[in-house]
């Protein structure tokens, strides 16, 4: 081996440690954009925190998760939901905020490198205790990843999720789901309609063996839902293997309008 490429990737390699060096040491930029910002500041820059009150604040039905504005709301159960008029595979819906701008950035970085689980995980943490009393949940199960996919990314979101949100109250998570499949994931195949996921999800998914869920209130933690297709799975699972109840915890929804 030629002495300039050795000494060429020893420079590499140090810079490398360098950097990441630097990234434990100092402070990151803002989460959601990289900005840099003031070591003082908090977590975002101002226009990122600006777009996530907005996309955080806005009112949504707890049972189906349709934004609805605070008047047509009644307990936080929007009309349609009030009147029974929509069957949904959930008790509950609890979700950080719209699958759009600063948290849709944030959660695309998530899925790639395991850096944002403390913020977002935080986030789904409170927004768990505003609507759901955790001592009512028996089990907290995020959505399963395909053993396979697992491999190659060394780390699986949903499950980073849960710890770090249920670690507030100390929690159990419970991996209750496996894939039985490979599915590709529907976030880099955006222009899938909702019956396709549905049909693409179908029986994808089977309880753990081994694990309880006969007579147990489940919680479902989840990154993102678009139509829903894969957490109505989750559910249905879950049913049919006797769970008491399931709700829903999302970092993100995706509003009327913005589903692919
Ligand atoms: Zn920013
Ligand atoms: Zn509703």
């Amino acid at each position: 081996m030629a002495l300039p490429f050795v000494i060429d990737r020893a420079i590499r390699g140090l810079a490398r440690a360098g950097r990441l060096l630097e990234d434990a040491i100092l402070p990151c930029g803002c989460r959601a954009c990289d900005a840099a910002i003031d070591p003082d500041e908090r977590d975002f820059c101002e226009t990122c925190a600006t777009q996530l009150a907005n996309c955080v604040a806005r009112a949504y039905c707890g049972r189906c998760g349709e934004e609805r504005h605070e008047y047509l709301l009644h307990d936080a159960v929007c009309t349609s939901c009030k009147l029974g008029k929509r069957p949904l595979a959930w008790r509950s819906i609890v979700r950080v905020g719209r699958y759009e701008g600063p948290l849709k950035s944030m959660i695309l970085k998530f899925k790639q490198q395991y850096k944002l689980d403390h913020v977002l995980g935080r986030m789904l943490a409170d927004a768990i205790l505003g609507r759901l009393n955790p001592s009512e949940i028996d089990a907290w199960t995020p959505i399963p990843m395909h053993w396979g996919r697992r491999l190659v990314k060394r780390f699986q979101p949903t499950m980073l999720l849960a710890r770090t949100a249920v670690a507030r109250w100390g929690g159990s998570v419970e991996p209750l789901l496996r894939m039985t499949r490979y599915v590709e994931p529907f976030h880099v195949r955006p222009g899938l309609t909702a019956k396709d996921r549905a049909n693409e999800i179908a029986g994808a998914m089977a309880p753990k063996r081994g694990l309880a869920i006969m007579g147990r209130r489940i919680c479902l933690i989840d990154d993102v839902t678009t139509t829903g297709a894969t957490l109505r799975e989750a559910c249905r699972v879950l049913k049919d293997a006797g769970a008491r109840s399931v709700d829903v915890a999302v970092v993100a929804r995706a509003a009327r309008g913005l589903r692919d």
